[in-house]
């Protein structure tokens, strides 16, 4: 295009503030056509009607009811053929995963901004707009496809390159590695290691959670079956989100793996989210009861996120509580934070629950948290997330949370008695 100011914009963004920000700055930056609308599907009915079609869309990624990754899906299979730009308050991580599903879709993709929006910035990437037009027809046959290969390739990525790291859990009793959490861990090719937040909201918006979720089951317990096998008394902590419990055949697969790699239920914590729990529980209240009549162990997770209350509480059969890493750190500087602490600590005993206090950064917060009876320790303080090699490292020569135990090497007659206290084939 010849004169660039003459590019036709859409602009979709859910905040009227957001809104009137952006057309602003685009009316400075100098362009004129510019429309602006508050929801993915007005922009849909827009990108319908146009005529000629929008250049560019300027697209938030959180919106209540579309959001941009949902709005960007549609508008390929709608045969959008302009490019986007995505405006966000997420982290620069979060937005560089959107950014490759986006390009995934086969859109064309000119960047992704973080709120607040810098004009500079805006100005520069619609200057490096060069139009890419395909013909509509094409575009609406190719997008189905599109997705399909993004859906593959997303999900043969996560085969070939998703690992996991483990963090121990220590027993504030005796200073032991009791178990560890299993956090999965992204080894990106071109963009590193990714944490969990990068991809797992992804992957439940793509509907491959419950795929990733099995593979880093058996990822998770293949690895704890070594480690028992070595006489390590361990339990090992997973992580989930509770819609896969209620997937035909999620839950049998949970029992069949760990039947097939010969670690028991007794040995294997599933953690759910408080939150999700308090939303969704309903509906997946039955499997869950059957997991734990399986003697699986079921942990809340991030506690005190989620307002539960003990009647919503003794309906479910959790027996592990996990307190939110940020109230176990600012218990020590904030009253209403340890007040929240003290509260779930007498619940979770109410119910017979083990308590776990998450993100223990500091001797001053072990003590804290020792000292209003939680049971176990996780968090930096201890150990950060460790790969399997360096977690199997620590757990020969662990000295105790303050470094004042003697590191158990394990001996071969000690490893066959861990065993069979374990109740474990050797
Ligand atoms: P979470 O279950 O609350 O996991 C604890 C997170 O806190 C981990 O982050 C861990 O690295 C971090 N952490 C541990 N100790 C400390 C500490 O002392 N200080 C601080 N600042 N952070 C600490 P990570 O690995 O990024 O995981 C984030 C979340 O992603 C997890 O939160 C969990 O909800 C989710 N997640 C991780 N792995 C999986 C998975 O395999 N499946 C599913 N569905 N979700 C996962
Ligand atoms: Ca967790």
């Amino acid at each position: 295009m010849n004169n660039k100011k003459a590019l036709k914009l859409l602009v979709v963004d859910d905040e009227p503030f957001m809104r009137t920000v952006v057309e602003k700055i685009l009316s400075f930056l100098g362009y004129y056509s510019v429309d602006v609308v508050s929801n993915g599907q007005e922009a849909l009915g827009h990108i319908a009607r146009a005529n000629p079609s929008y250049d560019v869309m300027i697209c938030d990624l959180n919106m209540p009811d579309m959001d941009g990754v949902e709005l960007m899906r549609c508008a390929g299979e709608e045969g959008f053929d302009g490019a986007v730009i995505l405006l966000s308050g997420e982290d620069q991580r979060m937005l560089d995963a959107t950014l490759d599903l986006a390009r995934a879709f086969h859109l064309h993709v000119l960047g992704a901004l973080q709120k607040p929006l810098k004009p500079v910035v805006l100005g520069e990437l619609l200057d490096n707009y060069v139009p890419r037009r395909l013909v509509k027809d094409k575009a609406v046959s190719v997008a189905p496809i599109a997705i399909a290969e993004m859906k593959e390739a997303l999900a043969s990525a996560f085969v070939k390159e998703l690992t996991l790291v483990y963090q121990p859990k220590i027993e504030v009793k005796t200073g032991d590695i009791v178990g560890m959490e299993s956090l999965a861990r992204w080894h990106h090719q071109t963009r590193g290691v990714l944490g969990p937040q990068a991809f797992i909201p992804l992957a439940e918006k793509f509907g491959l959670i419950d795929d990733v979720s099995k593979q880093l089951y058996r990822k998770a317990l293949q690895q704890t079956a070594e480690w028992l096998s070595q006489g390590f008394d361990l339990k090992c902590s997973i992580n989930f989100c509770i819609n896969s419990f209620s997937s035909p055949g999620f839950a049998d697969y949970l029992v069949s793996t760990a039947a097939e790699l010969g670690v028991p239920p007794e040995r294997i914590i599933l953690e759910i989210t408080e939150t999700q729990v308090m939303v969704n529980m309903l509906n997946c209240l039955e499997v869950v009861m059957r997991l734990r009549l399986k003697k699986f162990n079921l942990s809340i997770d991030d506690f005190g996120t989620g307002n539960s209350s003990l009647t919503q509480l003794k309906k479910i059969p959790f027996n592990e509580l996990k307190l939110d890493h940020y109230f176990v750190r600012s218990a020590n500087h904030h009253m209403a934070a340890q007040v929240i602490l003290e509260s779930s600590v007498e619940l979770g005993k109410k119910l017979g629950m083990t308590l776990v206090a998450e993100g223990v950064e500091t001797r001053e917060d072990w003590d804290m948290v020792e000292k209003i009876g939680c049971d176990i320790v996780q968090g930096y303080y201890c150990a950060k997330p460790l790969p399997a090699e360096e977690f199997s490292k620590l757990l020969r020569t662990w000295d105790g949370p303050h470094g004042q135990k003697i590191p158990a090497a394990v001996t071969t007659g000690e490893r066959e008695r861990l065993a069979k206290v374990a109740g474990l084939r050797v």
